[in-house]
This record gives C-alpha cells, sequence and structure tokens, in this order.
C-alpha cells in the first residue's frame, strides 16, 4: 500500500522540467522537518498498486512526478515505478536527497532539493551523489557555502538555487544574494506559485 496526500495533473513549476505536464503523486511522510515547509505530508489516504496505476491513468500527461514529503521512504517503490514503466510513463522523482534508494537509477529524471537546515545529515557515505538536477533553497545568506558543499558532492547536469518562500513571502533578494557568489548556478522560481497554478 501506498500513503499519499494527493494526486492531481499540473504542470512542472520549477528546474529544467518546466512547464511539462506532468502527473503528480504525493506521498506522506517526509525524514526532515524543514522550519519553513509549507508541503502537505500528512496521509490522507492509502491506495495499492493497481489501484494508483489506475487513478494515474486516468490522467493526459503521460509524465508522471513522484513527490513528498519524501518518496524515498515510501515502501513498494520499485514496484511501482515497474507498473508505470510497463505503462508507458516518464517517471520523474523530487527528493531531499539524504536517502540513495536504489530505485532511483530506474527513473528517468531525479532532482534533488538538499536541505541546509540539515546539512549535518547528509553523509556522503548514503547520500544521493548522482542526480539529473539540484535544486537547493536559499533559506539563508550562508546557503552558497552548502550550495558549493552539495555541488562537490553531487553530480549532476544543471544546479538550481530557488528563492525561500516563508509563507508566501518569496525571498527573492537572498537567492540573488547567494546566486552572485556562485559560478555554474541558475536560478529555479516556483512558478506555480508565482502564476497561481497548482
Ligand atoms: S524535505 Fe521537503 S517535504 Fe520534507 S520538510 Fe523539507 S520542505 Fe517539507
Amino acid at each position: 500500500m501506498y500513503d499519499l496526500v494527493e494526486i492531481f495533473e499540473s504542470l512542472q513549476g520549477e528546474g529544467r522540467n518546466t512547464g511539462r505536464p506532468c502527473v503528480f503523486v504525493r506521498f506522506a511522510g517526509c525524514n526532515l522537518a524543514c522550519p519553513w515547509c509549507d508541503t502537505e505530508t500528512k496521509r490522507k489516504f492509502s491506495v495499492g498498486l493497481e489501484e494508483l496505476a489506475a487513478e494515474i491513468s486516468t490522467f493526459r500527461a503521460k509524465s508522471v512526478v513522484l513527490t513528498g514529503g519524501e518518496p524515498t521512504i515510501a515502501r513498494e517503490m520499485p514496484e511501482l515505478i515497474a507498473r508505470l514503466k510497463s505503462l508507458g510513463y516518464w517517471i520523474a522523482v523530487e527528493t531531499n536527497g539524504l536517502v540513495a534508494a536504489q530505485w532511483l537509477q530506474f527513473v528517468d529524471y531525479v532532482a534533488v532539493s538538499p536541505k541546509m537546515e540539515f546539512a549535518g545529515r547528509y553523509d556522503p557515505q548514503t547520500m544521493l551523489r548522482s542526480a539529473d538536477e539540484v535544486r537547493i533553497v536559499a533559506s539563508g545568506e550562508d546557503a552558497a557555502g552548502f550550495c558549493r558543499e552539495m555541488k562537490r558532492l553531487i553530480s549532476a547536469a544543471d544546479y538550481y538555487v530557488s528563492p525561500c518562500d516563508r509563507g508566501g513571502e518569496i525571498d527573492f533578494a537572498t537567492a540573488k544574494s547567494v546566486l552572485s557568489e556562485l559560478d555554474g548556478w541558475s536560478l529555479s522560481v516556483q512558478l506555480h506559485k508565482i502564476l497561481g497554478f497548482r
């Protein structure tokens, strides 16, 4: 069974796949507790594999984003990935990168968003060391150092800094300041919040 918060269709709002129509599957539960987190992570319902695959199939998009919460702590993910692949889906995962789940190698796209508030919990031996994109929320001026450290530890094609959203106040100034200290990083905004879509 999968413990979920919600399933909905929308456009990807951030990172390299911005604008891509996707079915978002939000898993319940997280292994971090970011002070500015505005994501609902409490379980709303549970579904079995076939029920989940059938629900995803009711939407038009042929891309799926497995997000959270934190999808790498969910059970039975290899089975879900295999089922979605058999149905022809392009699969992306959004993770905080604390856990290098083996099954991530079977998805099409991994976006990792390490959290600087928990820098001490990112153990090079157990964390995710490779992804398609890295997105770090600039939740403090000292984020630049954390970004450099994560770039050293995680190989990826793209590295992004995102402004921190504290209860609807989007802090572009800190993101800009952090970016000015970095090489090879770009800005990723949460377009869905700015344009008002989900
Ligand atoms: S990792 Fe993501 S879902 Fe978990 S507490 Fe932090 S912002 Fe919220």
